[in-house]
């Protein structure tokens, strides 16, 4: 099955989908035509960055084993294992994966992980991610209608995502659940690859891990780092924004001047990001508490910009930062 598939793709993908490389560690190993769009972050890691298609996913691939961070949707997970096979080249002998954290567009995809291969979470997200199944459900049923959606002339993401589809009636909510628990402190590793977990407690949720692949200096934080974004807050996350700072703090902590910086959503950077995303949330703070020191009523405080917030995408939730941060310091 997965090798008509592979000289599937082989044979007929080239123009949908390239390599390309990100100019800060461009380094040229040639590598087969992918499904989805991934660009070079290091010497053994790619990544699928777009807005558009959910979390950004990480590939972490050495020695014949690949470790796949966040799944994005259900329509995207068999796509994301594909194309993890065959970045990590001939020989592969595993497919791990591991989510930054609960929400569903960073776990949609595990239908096409788990049970195949080690698969982790922190155990607040295990919890969590246990309690979606309806919403995965979903995604599974627009499996078709979203990646024509999203990518209407990539021809194998839509053949992946009809036999997702397809399969709906013998998927079971254990199908998404992450197996392993894994907690600040823990490593594990892909090949001859060294990775550091770190959680930092309660921030964007009350499950965020960050995962530092030590001999490539890189790291991905799951959303604590929206980059060039409005930062989400989902009020039923157990996260918090004074925790959130702190675990900005700490995953800079992580960081060299030469880390190479995955964030949640967004682009790539380095550790400048994670500060852009500590200032944010500082000024974001400092401002609505002067608000309520002012006394202004919540409605007019949730309508209200500041200079911080200027340029910056996912324009839609602004207000729900604001909402968020306006209950959080007045303890409502
Ligand atoms: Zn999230």
């Amino acid at each position: 099955m997965l090798i008509d598939r592979r000289s599937f793709v082989l044979g007929s993908a080239a123009t949908v989908a390239g390599m390309s490389f990100w100019p800060r560690r461009a380094i040229g190993r040639p590598t087969p035509p992918q499904i989805l769009h991934w660009s070079m972050t290091s010497k053994n890691t790619s990544a699928v960055v777009s807005l558009e298609l959910g979390g950004n996913s990480l590939a972490i691939y050495s020695d014949g084993q690949v470790m796949v961070i966040d799944t994005k949707f259900p329509y995207l997970g068999a796509a994301l294992r594909e194309d993890a096979v065959s970045l990590a080249g001939s020989g592969i002998e595993s497919v791990a994966m591991l989510n930054t954290h609960h929400h569903g567009d960073h776990t949609g995809g595990n239908h096409a992980f788990v049970g195949r291969g080690e698969s982790h979470a922190h155990i607040k997200a295990i919890s969590r991610i246990a309690g979606q199944f309806e919403r995965y459900k979903a995604g599974v049923a627009a499996a078709v209608a979203q990646a024509h959606q999203t990518m209407p002339d990539n021809h194998v993401l839509a053949q992946l995502a009809a036999e997702t589809a397809e399969n709906a009636d013998s998927l079971k909510p254990e199908d998404w659940v992450p197996k392993h628990a894994v907690g600040d402190g823990d490593a594990l590793t892909v090949g001859t690859l060294d990775l550091s977990i770190s959680h930092f407690g309660p921030g964007h949720t009350d499950n965020d891990v960050v995962v530092r692949v030590e001999q490539d200096n890189l790291i991905h934080t799951g959303d604590l780092v929206f980059s060039g974004l409005h930062p989400f807050f989902d009020p039923d996350g157990g996260g918090s924004a004074s925790g959130w700072i702190k675990s900005l703090e700490g995953t800079l902590a992580l960081c060299d001047e030469d880390t190479v910086v995955v964030p949640g959503h967004g682009p790539v950077g380095g550790r400048e990001i994670i500060a852009a995303a500590k200032d944010y949330l500082e000024k974001l703070v400092t401002a609505v508490q002067y608000e309520i020191d002012q006394g202004t009523p919540k409605e007019k405080v949730v309508e209200m910009s500041w200079p911080f917030m200027d340029g910056l995408g996912f324009e839609q939730i602004r207000s729900r930062a604001i909402d968020f941060v306006y209950d959080e310091l007045t303890g409502a």
